[in-house]
């Protein structure tokens, strides 16, 4: 196979599996293998700076969980036998599983069988002897972490030593309708992010961008760091990931949404650790 893995890579189909699909991450600095449920590209909701192409309202189908055991279980083994690195010319400095993500295109929680889904990856990571070896990090936007059958999902994530980044992206109602399409409520999000840091290593993830004649951004900066600071005292994270955006994103919106420059993300971040966060930046 003459394929090079390169970190601008980041096509769910590089493997050519239905589920699985490895990324160069800048984020993880190596190979993070990616778990995608939402195979049609279908979300609740609608970010203005996403990039999964022909995005659609809705939730992620039925998945065939045979099929994900096979197939995690296969790469995980191809990248064992080190084939994956020779076959896809992989940087010899990034020769290592960082990570393993649930990631998709589109929201991961919204798959009826994401707890069985969940039984699946530790089954598989039992039998490749990998558990606690490899992080794992469950990437979502938060908003069905009150479903009663997620939450199931994510005791057993925890249980794994499982991650979770929690996409927060406004604290106002204004800013989350007009970057996430969403109009969920603070409350539910504080509740959510809450029962989430008890059962898992939780992280909060921002994207921070400039949207002219919309959002604007030190008002919305002020309510995200009195968020915090009420959040801080409720709920259990380890930390805020902070980052912008660094592709182009695939909705009408890109013509007008722009990256923020390094010292705002500075800026923002040196904030945050005064209200008493650690904080990631991702340039
Ligand atoms: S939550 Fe993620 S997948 Fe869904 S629209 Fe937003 S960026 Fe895209």
């Amino acid at each position: 196979m003459a394929t090079t893995l390169t970190t601008q890579d980041h096509s769910r189909d590089v493997a050519g599996l239905t589920y699985i699909y490895p990324v160069l991450s800048r984020r993880a600095g190596g190979i993070s293998v990616g778990i995608n449920f939402n195979v049609n590209n279908a979300c609740n909701w609608r970010c203005v700076y996403c990039q999964v192409p022909g995005l659609s309202v809705g939730s992620a189908p039925d998945i065939d969980l045979l099929k994900l055991r096979e197939e995690l279980y296969f790469f995980l083994a191809y990248v064992d036998s080190g084939r994956f690195y020779s076959d896809f010319s992989v940087d010899p400095n990034c020769r290592d599983i960082k990570d393993i993500s649930i990631s998709g295109n589109g929201e991961p929680t919204s798959l009826a069988s994401f707890g069985e889904a969940i039984e699946v990856v530790k089954e598989v990571l039992e039998r490749r002897s990998k558990l606690g070896q490899i992080k794992l990090v469950l990437i979502t936007n938060g908003s069905l972490l009150h479903r009663e059958s997620v939450r199931c999902g994510l005791a057993l994530w925890g249980a794994l030593g499982g991650h979770v980044w929690f996409k927060l992206d406004s604290a106002t109602v204004t800013g989350r309708e007009l970057i996430n399409s969403t109009m969920i409520p603070v409350e539910r999000i504080m509740e959510n992010i809450k029962v989430t840091g008890e059962v898992c290593e939780l992280w909060l993830q921002t994207c921070l961008f400039d949207y002219p004649g919309k959002i604007s951004f030190d008002g919305e900066v002020r309510a995200y760091q009195l968020f915090l600071q009420e959040i801080r005292i409720k709920a259990k994270i380890q930390g805020v990931y902070l980052y912008t955006i660094a592709r182009p994103p695939l909705q009408p919106e890109a013509r007008v949404i722009a990256p923020v420059q390094g010292y705002q993300l500075d800026r923002v971040a040196d904030s945050i650790r005064r209200i008493g966060f650690r904080v990631q930046v991702s340039y």
